[in-house]
């Protein structure tokens, strides 16, 4: 098992690490990591791994039961070698926030209008939501938008913590994906937005709504009978972030 270290703490930039094996050259497994592997719609982290002067790019990342694989784009790195993590922080703080803003979204969306989301992906361009809703009306979708929108000017905390299960399961609508949940699992980690939302989530995430800036949407499209598609993106054009 790798430790996770972005789970803790998800603002941590650069660690150390030791490798514990390397395959075919370019995938490569530590014992501890700041990089999030793919999963739960939150893309990979990209960065460097630095072994004295020399320089590997992490092109992906991947939780494989989990160990987690990094790839890297050349060999040369050996079990035992005693490394620098650095990470991509553009990149990987452009997705914390488009990861808040989806919980904040859909949690909204859910809670306004009884929709069920049934997947979702974020990306560095724009995050996608499916959902099923029966009515379906595009000036909705932008009515919580601009709702998020106003939740993200105020100074509202973001938790992460862990549950034991059986404590995690009362609270209501806490498992918007269920079977992302196998019942081996023994403790559920939670992000909470304080009085917004609260789920079981490994994802990584911003500490205060205010980080979001905002969110724009972008489009949405009927996918079947009851299955509905939306597409937003961070909007970055008006703000000046500091
Ligand atoms: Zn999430």
């Amino acid at each position: 098992m790798t430790r996770a270290l972005y789970l803790d703490d998800s603002y941590l930039k650069e660690c150390d690490a030791t490798v514990v094996s390397v395959t075919q050259g370019k995938y490569v497994v530590l014992d501890q990591t700041l990089f999030y592997p793919t999963g739960g719609g939150q893309p990979w982290d990209t960065g460097k791994i630095v072994n004295g002067r020399e320089v590997y790019n992490v092109v992906y990342v991947g939780n494989f039961s989990g160990a987690i694989s990094h790839e890297v784009d050349r060999s040369g790195l050996s079990e035992g070698d005693v490394v620098v993590c650095l990470l991509n922080w553009d990149r990987r703080y452009k997705l914390m926030r488009s990861h808040t803003a989806a919980h904040v979204f859909a949690s909204l969306l859910c809670d306004g209008t009884g929709a069920l989301i049934t997947g979702n992906q974020l990306g560095l361009e724009r995050t996608r939501f499916d959902f099923n809703l029966e009515n379906f009306d595009r000036s909705i979708l932008k009515t919580y938008i601009a709702k998020a929108n106003e939740l993200f000017q105020e100074d509202i905390p973001v938790k992460c913590y862990e549950l034991p299960r059986e404590e995690a399961l009362k609270i209501p609508g806490l498992i918007k994906m269920a079977k992302a949940f196998p019942p081996n699992v023994r403790t559920l980690r939670i992000v909470e937005i304080v009085g917004v939302d609260i789920e079981a989530d490994g994802g990584t995430h911003v500490h205060n709504l205010r980080e979001v800036g905002r969110i724009q949407f972008l489009k949405a499209q009927n996918k079947g009978k009851h299955n509905r598609r939306v597409y937003f993106s961070l909007d970055d054009s008006s703000v000046s972030r500091g």
